[in-house]
């Protein structure tokens, strides 16, 4: 089943990223999986959705780098000339002290969340209000809503992509181009694997729904609002969570 629409994830060699660009495949997006450094990982991704008979390709870029995300968005164009759907989802995230956190960690944390869907978002965005129609989902955090302790750098950087989104939601609403993010909650992925098996029974232990979540969870709240039944839905904040900040 191909749906003819085109569905760019950035940071798709693994975790949340790897899942939604697989389920999208499997709802019959034609995938662009973003990397970086994981190539092997993000060759795995597509081959899995070729062997189910979906369509992807992957692209190397870092999203920090202007240079690369102009790249990247040209070969997207040359190759479908167009792109319904763009998820703005690599990312990075570290522990640290405030008073330990180094202007380094702090630019970094923010050239990779904030000016990456920044640049990645100017790059695609012209192509989308030419056709005056298409989807941004900005992958956030719950930390970008309420905080997280040893966290700052991250939770600000992640505070930043909700503003982001509200703001640019305004501003492009009246070419017809929904802007919306998307911000889990604790999710089963690399990014926590610095948590113990005891930090991730008590996460799961404060949550409502009294687990922690899986990239699934994020991929199919993702694949909603890229469907038509969140047509009139933008600028909206959407935290698959399981009841842990309400
Ligand atoms: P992950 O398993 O660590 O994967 C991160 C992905 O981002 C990788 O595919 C990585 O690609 C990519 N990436 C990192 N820096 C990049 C760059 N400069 N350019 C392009 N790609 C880059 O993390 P995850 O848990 O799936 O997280 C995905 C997103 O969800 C992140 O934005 C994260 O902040 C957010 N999130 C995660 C959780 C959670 O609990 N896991 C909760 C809330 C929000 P390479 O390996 O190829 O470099």
């Amino acid at each position: 089943m191909i749906n003819n629409k085109v569905l760019v994830v950035t940071g798709a060699s693994r975790g949340i990223g790897a899942e939604i660009a697989y389920r999208a495949a499997l709802a019959g997006y034609y995938v662009v999986i973003n990397y970086n450094n994981s190539e092997e990982a993000a060759q795995k991704v597509c081959a899995r959705i070729k062997n189910e008979g979906g369509k992807s390709i992957c692209i190397k870029a870092d999203v920090s780098d202007e240079a690369q995300v102009k790249t990247l968005c040209q070969k997207v164009l040359d190759l479908y000339g167009r792109v319904d759907v763009l998820v703005n989802n690599a990312g990075i995230s570290s522990f640290s002290l405030f008073t330990d956190i180094t202007t380094e960690l702090w630019d970094k944390t923010f050239d990779v969340n904030v000016k990456g869907q920044f640049l990645v978002t100017r790059a695609f965005l012209p192509s989308m209000i030419h056709r005056k129609e298409g989807k941004i989902i900005n992958i956030s955090s719950v930390w970008g809503i309420c905080g997280s302790s040893c966290e700052v750098h991250y939770s600000a950087s992640k505070a930043a992509i909700i503003g982001m989104t509200k703001a640019l939601a305004k501003e492009v609403g009246p070419s017809g181009i929904c802007v919306n993010c998307v911000a889990p909650g604790v999710i089963d992925t690399e990014m926590n694997k610095a948590l113990t098996p005891e930090d991730l029974k008590s996460l799961a232990d404060e949550t409502p729904l009294e687990r922690i979540g899986t990239a699934y969870d994020v991929a199919k709240t993702v694949l909603f609002l890229a469907s038509d039944d969140a047509s009139f839905i933008t600028g909206q904040v959407i935290s698959p969570n399981g009841g842990f900040v309400i």
